[in-house]
């Protein structure tokens, strides 16, 4: 778990004092990577810089690469003699796991597609700090840093993962657009649906589940003003990222990487894409969700699988039953019974 956490609209203004016991010295800096979004706003102004810290830019266009986080070490690395004091991720799900890995590839030797799987960090990362600017994956509080690497799409998942401390400031999403809120918020709500109706499912997992599931419906289908609505999101992001920190996500995640795989589906979208079509498997959360996609007028694209070849559905349902554990958690342990892959490909035809 993340051992420190501070929550509050403004609280972003506590960094600098959080930060000063933490530095190491003055040639051992704190980088900050923070979403390009932010780069040209008064934002930046506000990040406590000393010394040499330095602050990079990075885009969340693209869902992050082991490449592009190797490349960022080497960067690091040539740049500083010391070992840096801290990494800061400032953004939504893309930047608070390209900021986990680094942390982590700037203490273990090799390369980031080295570590992908369970467990497989020796050395603990770097001190790592993350602010979320979008409320929705739990990356935030997560003890894993999901990364597309040469051969698969994967997850470091380790107890050396997991932030050092969060920062909750609902402030700074102030500016998410109402598309990017809808598809990242869902990305909770069905994070709930996939850990509650789950054959994994424990008390430890289905008591941060209902909260994050209450929260959700209040956020999503209530009438609440906004700035409680993005007090609520962001702890309902924390509740659900905990909750299948205990358990699995299901179906919709198992396919959406199959999607994300070979299309670059992003990660919020592409469960929204997916789980429109899954009424026979969560029937209650489908309805919700339909619901949720009325009130807030989302129309979700169509067509996005109708233009594939027989190939690449075969690599989508390839990549997608590969999860076996997320499609256990989903069917029981006879699921492969049950998830042919002639089923998959027609729901995925479907989309
Ligand atoms: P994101 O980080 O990809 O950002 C989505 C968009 O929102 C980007 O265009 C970004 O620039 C913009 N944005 C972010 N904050 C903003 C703000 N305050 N104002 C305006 N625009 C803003 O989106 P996401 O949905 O949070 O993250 C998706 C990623 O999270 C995927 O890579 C996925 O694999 C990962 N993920 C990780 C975990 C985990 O446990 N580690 C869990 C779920 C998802
Ligand atoms: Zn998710």
């Amino acid at each position: 778990m993340v051992p420190r956490v501070v929550f509050g609209q403004g609280s972003f203004s506590q960094l600098k004092d959080i930060l000063l016991p933490k530095r190491k010295n003055a040639d051992a800096p704190f980088i900050f990577l923070v979403d390009d979004f932010f780069e040209d706003k008064d934002f930046v102004s506000r990040i406590p810089l000393m010394f040499n810290d330095q602050v990079i830019f990075v885009s969340a266009d693209e869902e992050p690469k082991t490449a592009q986080v190797d490349a960022l070490v080497s960067r690091i690395k040539e740049q500083f003699d010391e070992s840096p004091s801290g990494i800061i991720g400032i953004g939504g799900g893309t930047l608070l796991d390209l900021a986990k890995a680094v942390a982590i590839l700037l203490n273990n030797t090799g390369l980031a597609k080295d570590y992908q799987g369970w467990d497989l960090v020796s050395r603990p990362a770097v001190y790592h700090v993350g602010i979320p600017t979008i409320s929705g994956t739990g990356a935030e509080v997560s003890r894993t840093t999901v990364l597309l690497g040469p051969e698969k799409k994967l997850g470091i998942n380790s107890d050396h993962t997991t932030y050092d401390q969060v920062i909750l400031d609902p402030d700074l999403a102030v500016t998410v657009p109402k598309e990017q809120w809808f598809y990242t918020g869902m990305d909770c709500f069905i994070h709930c649906v996939e850990s509650l109706t789950g054959s994994y499912l424990n008390a430890f997992s289905q008591s941060y589940g209902e909260k994050a599931m209450e929260l959700c419906k209040e956020v999503f289908l209530g009438d609440i003003p906004e700035t409680e609505s993005r007090d609520k999101l962001m702890m309902a992001s924390w509740h659900g990222g905990m909750s299948i920190a205990y358990s699995q996500v299901g179906i919709a995640h198992a396919m959406s990487y199959g999607l994300s795989y070979l299309l670059g589906t992003k990660h919020g979208i592409g469960n929204c894409l997916v789980f429109q079509h899954l009424e026979e498997y969560y029937p209650e959360g489908v309805v919700l969700f339909k619901q949720m996609l009325e009130k807030h007028q989302i129309e979700l694209p169509q067509g996005v699988c109708s233009n594939l070849t027989q190939d690449d559905f075969d690599i989508m349902v390839n990549v997608s039953l590969g999860m076996e554990p997320l499609w256990e958690n989903a069917l029981g342990e006879d699921w492969k019974k049950i998830m042919t892959p002639e089923r998959l490909q027609a729901l995925y035809q479907k989309i």
